[in-house]
């Protein structure tokens, strides 16, 4: 069942245009929001909501995320959007969210993305408290896997963290939202929104940052999985920011030793002294416990 979903969803795929149409003639007519029957609604993001869908002529299961144009102008997000939708458009990877196609109307912006059954990670961290380290380990594998084909692409996604990763049919890990990705190297500076937690030293001083960024940023997701709550987290802004600086990193017991030598090799302040995402693969930890 599975393979096919996989199979016709590819025939979606195109740029803003479709293949739903007569596939024999030159023909191609643009998608419209009537080609799918629209099921339960998945969730509710800043901009619209995302559904569950079905793409009428093929019987392909996907995510239809409806993004209002009117808010976006409002926070001046439209170039965020285009990046993402052209740099998630080129990745094709199993441990990254499938971007279908999108197409618009009025009043509205659709993408058609990949549907994710088992919802976000970060759901699934409340719900269990913290993930053990065979879970935490296969993660770690999978988007390591999924960020070293990023950066060969010299795509760095500089947002991970567990409200932008889903999770898939078996439980494996998918990476959504590319809304801060950019291509390498970047002088970019984000707008202080959102969580400080996962926010690399460099990023914080407004240095430039490589795909570095995101072995910081992995770092701090094993240590959130393993522990429940991520390593500098403080009540004020301002005491994250000295904790992140300072690199004060403090492990509970329940942190096996191998976890902590991973985290302390990705959680290094100078980004030249991080991890590798090919010897994060390789590490003996991820080697023993991962079930990838
Ligand atoms: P977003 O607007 O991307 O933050 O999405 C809002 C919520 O919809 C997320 O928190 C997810 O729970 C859900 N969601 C978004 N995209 C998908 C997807 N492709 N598959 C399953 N659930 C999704």
């Amino acid at each position: 069942q599975r393979v096919q979903v996989k199979q016709r969803s590819d025939a979606i795929t195109g740029p803003g245009r479709d293949r739903v149409g007569p596939s024999s003639s030159s023909v191609t007519k643009k998608i419209t929001i009537d080609d799918f029957d629209i099921g339960r609604p998945l969730g509710k993001g800043k901009f619209g909501n995302v559904y569950l869908a079905r793409v009428k002529k093929l019987q392909a299961v996907v995510a239809l995320k409806v993004l209002f144009k009117s808010q976006m102008e409002k926070e001046g997000v439209e170039h965020q959007l285009r990046r993402e939708i052209e740099i998630q458009a080129h990745l094709k990877h199993p441990n990254i969210l499938r971007f279908y196609n999108y197409f618009h109307d009025r009043k509205r912006v659709f993408l058609v993305l990949e549907y994710a059954p088992r919802g976000e990670m970060y759901k699934e961290l409340q719900r269990c408290g913290r993930f053990d380290d065979r879970c935490t380990a296969t993660y770690m594998e999978e988007i390591s896997d999924a960020l070293l084909y990023c950066h060969e692409r010299k795509v760095i996604h500089r947002d991970i963290k567990p409200e932008n990763l889903l999770l898939g049919y078996r439980g494996e890990l998918k990476i959504a939202d590319f809304g801060w990705s950019v291509h390498a190297p970047s002088l970019r500076r984000r707008t202080m929104c959102g969580t400080l937690d996962y926010l690399p030293p460099e990023m914080i001083e407004g240095h430039t940052h490589s795909e570095k960024v995101d072995l910081w940023c992995i770092g701090v997701l094993c240590y959130e999985c393993l522990v429940g709550n991520p390593p500098f987290e403080t009540a004020s802004h301002s005491e994250t920011y000295k904790r992140i600086m300072k690199v004060d990193l403090k492990f509970p017991k329940v942190i096996s030793e191998g976890a902590r030598d991973l985290i302390s090799k990705l959680l290094r302040h100078n980004p030249i002294d991080r991890l590798p995402l090919a010897n994060v693969i390789d590490h003996p930890w991820v080697r023993s416990n991962s079930r990838r």
